[in-house]
């Protein structure tokens, strides 16, 4: 993956059946509406798109799945030239055939005119669904899918296939992965997360954007989604101490400002904590205005390393200013 990473906000379009779950999912994410909110949300029947305001600017809109993309008269370009991501979902707990052979069609139409978007798919409504039928059914859209790209001349061509739910934090966590392969930031992200990891014996790092809870890189170690959950429940910590507390930051804009009372480590800036569901220490900090650092610690490493992860944490905070060229 990687080849559609390109300059500007990451644009991500949504397609798949009516009642799929298109603008749920996007309520959810961007809008911060509850799961339950979106039971009775009207279907949709334009092309709306949405922006979030947050460090990086995400783009989402959703077609209809029979879009006239053949019409001669159809100005496909102003709909696919700058889109970096297409995300199909495709209802699990419905008869999804249909959807398949919608989905293996567009792939195919995007594959042959517009390769540089990323193919994504979420296979959504996992909630409530023994682990057995999601294993079962997870292999069989995959294995179809290949099948018919494969007849198609696309075997080599990778599309992504994840399990989501509006439900719990499998959404997020696609969601992240989906916009992580737009960043052209990411290598630079995920060494820079890698360098802390070792030279603090972190476990697990994770730099969210803090709006959205999406994280925008990780270090090179294993993924699991409790860790994601564990984390991202963090960042709401950080939102409320700085409601309370009133952390002050000066950036403005998504800047990543250098702001010298935080390079010196004043108190309060960082969070070393026990985590009960996890057994492990968990050290949050907030980066800037929009984005937070969330590590897990194993057991032997605890609250009196905080002072060496500050200080690598404002060397990985300078590094980022460089990234972003800000
Ligand atoms: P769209 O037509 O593709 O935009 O579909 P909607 O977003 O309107 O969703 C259709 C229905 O599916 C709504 O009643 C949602 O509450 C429901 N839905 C969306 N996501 C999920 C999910 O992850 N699990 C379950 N069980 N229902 C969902």
């Amino acid at each position: 993956y990687g080849h559609a990473r390109r300059k500007g906000n990451p644009k991500l379009l949504f397609m798949g059946m009516r009642r799929s779950g298109k603008s749920s999912i996007q309520k959810v994410i961007f809008e911060k509406f509850s799961p339950a909110e979106t039971l009775f949300l009207d279907p949709t029947t334009r092309i709306e798109p949405s922006t979030m305001e947050s460090f990086i600017k995400f783009e989402s809109a959703e077609l209809p799945y029979n879009l006239p993309y053949t019409a001669p008269d159809f100005d496909r370009d102003a709909i696919f030239a700058s889109t970096g991501a297409i995300i199909w979902v495709l209802d699990m707990q419905d008869e999804y055939y249909h959807s398949i052979t919608k989905l293996i069609e567009t792939a195919v139409f995007l594959l042959e005119t517009y390769p540089h978007i990323n193919f994504e798919v979420f296979i959504h409504k996992t909630d409530g669904l023994s682990e057995e039928y999601k294993y079962d059914t997870f292999r069989d859209v995959r294995q179809r899918v290949a099948d018919e790209l494969a007849d198609h001349g696309h075997a080599d061509r990778g599309i992504a296939f994840y399990q989501t739910s509006i439900f719990d934090h499998s959404v997020y966590e696609a969601m992240s992965k989906v916009i992580q392969k737009l960043l052209p930031q990411l290598p630079a992200m995920e060494s820079l997360l890698n360098k802390l990891c070792s030279a603090c014996r972190i476990q697990k790092a994770y730099l969210f954007d803090t709006i959205s809870k999406i994280y925008l890189a990780t270090d090179a170690s294993p993924t699991f989604l409790k860790d994601y959950e564990v984390c991202s429940d963090y960042v709401d910590v950080i939102v409320d101490i700085k409601q309370i507390y009133g952390w002050q930051t000066r950036g403005q804009d998504g800047v990543l400002v250098t702001d010298s009372s935080r390079e010196s480590g004043a108190p309060g800036e960082s969070l070393i904590t026990y985590d009960r569901s996890g057994n492990t220490y968990i050290y949050a900090r907030e980066i800037n205005d929009y984005l937070s650092l969330i590590c897990i610690m194993g057991q032997g490493s605890t609250a009196d390393k905080r002072v060496l992860i500050d200080y690598n944490v404002s060397i990985l905070h300078e590094a980022l200013t460089q990234v972003f060229k800000l």
